[in-house]
């Protein structure tokens, strides 16, 4: 038997740190940290539909506790009992036609998302998670540090908004428009860079805009208290009179949508991946988009090799201090101070770290 400690958010969005005597069977993942993600801010302010009661928390990396059932887990590498594995928060369901044809599940799982609890730990709010059949591990590369694996499923999602963002079309200098200064937003415009774009990105919040330019020499524009009139007026300052080409929209408010409308312009294309929560609708004029031949898409999900591509950037770019966007660290059982400091932006990326 083992003391499992965890965090269970109950039908009324209560949080209540719990601690269970365990026996550990089948497949065990002991994690080692679990990142706090904006999404997991969204549940809590009831902006997305969840099964209640659950452990929350997907984006993960822990050590294998145990593999009776290595068959049941899918992964690129031969894995071992003790070896640190990246986590992917969805994993197929096996049952449905698109599993039976090979293609791409319509009825995914996701680790802290979906699985309420029911006496298996299924969120990385947990010291130990029960591995679900066709989970998908990742084995950390060894020249990686566990801060930076943790945010591989990040960066994934990040790579797969500018896969988009730029449909193939990589060419220097594309004008880049970034929202939002949070991990995915900081994130998604270094790798816009790195396709060799010339990118700005916007934010209201002073700290989070001044790491994004100390650490990852990005620009900047701090939209705080400007009108909508000031703020088109600095983008274009910045681009040297032009619009953007690509606007990528990583803030998940409705304010910064409204705004990328404000610089759309002929041709130019919106990639929306903050707004995975709802948080309301907005006026848009279709004859706009039809006569400019504006592209609109969403991202929200990461793929398999979208994550294998965050590993190998990873691993090309040892110099870009990925890392060094978590800001703090906390054990579950200070989680109320956790989650205020996630809540009130007064960092960057607030993670749960565990014993090992
Ligand atoms: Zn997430
Ligand atoms: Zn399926």
């Amino acid at each position: 038997m083992i003391r499992n400690k965890f965090l269970l958010l109950d039908n009324n969005y209560q949080f209540h740190l719990k601690e269970e005597q365990i026996t550990l069977k089948g497949n065990v993942l002991k994690v080692l940290s679990t990142a706090i993600c904006g999404t997991d801010l969204h549940i809590l302010n009831e902006e997305i539909d969840i099964p209640h009661p659950i452990i929350l928390g997907h984006e993960i990396i822990g050590i294998i506790e145990k593999l009776d059932n290595p068959d049941e887990i899918i992964s690129y590498n031969k894995l071992s009992v003790g070896d640190v594995v990246i986590l992917a928060p969805a994993f197929k369901c096996g049952e449905c036609i698109k599993c039976k044809t090979g293609d791409y599940c319509i009825n995914r799982n996701f680790y802290g998302l979906n699985i309420p609890y029911s006496g298996e730990f299924c969120g990385g709010f947990s010291q130990y998670i029960n591995l679900q059949k066709n989970s998908k591990l990742y084995k950390l590369p060894q020249s990686m540090s566990i801060d930076k694996g943790l945010l591989v499923e990040v960066i994934a999602a990040c790579i797969r908004a500018n896969k988009i963002a730029f449909n193939k079309e990589y060419s220097v200098n594309k004008r880049v428009l970034v929202f939002g200064a949070g991990v995915i937003g900081i994130t998604t415009a270094i790798l816009a860079k790195l396709y060799g774009a010339d990118v700005l990105i916007c934010d209201m919040v002073e700290h989070r805009l001044q790491k994004a330019s100390q650490l990852f020499n990005l620009n900047t524009l701090n939209t705080k208290g400007l009108s909508d009139v000031s703020i088109t007026a600095g983008i274009k300052e910045y681009f040297k009179g032009l619009f953007p080409e690509i606007v990528i929209e990583c803030a998940g408010t409705l304010k910064a949508i409204e705004q990328a409308f404000n610089v759309l312009s002929k041709r130019s294309r919106l990639v929306i991946m903050g707004n995975y929560a709802d948080v309301g609708k907005i006026n848009l004029s279709p004859s706009f988009i039809c006569l400019n031949d504006i592209e609109i898409k969403g991202t929200s999900e990461t793929y398999p090799e979208d994550m294998v591509d965050a590993m190998s950037i990873m691993k090309i770019y040892p110099e870009i201090q990925f890392d060094k966007m978590i800001t703090h660290k906390f054990s579950l059982s200070d989680y109320e101070k956790a989650i205020e400091i996630a809540k009130t932006l007064k960092g960057i990326k607030v993670v749960f770290e565990f014993d090992k």
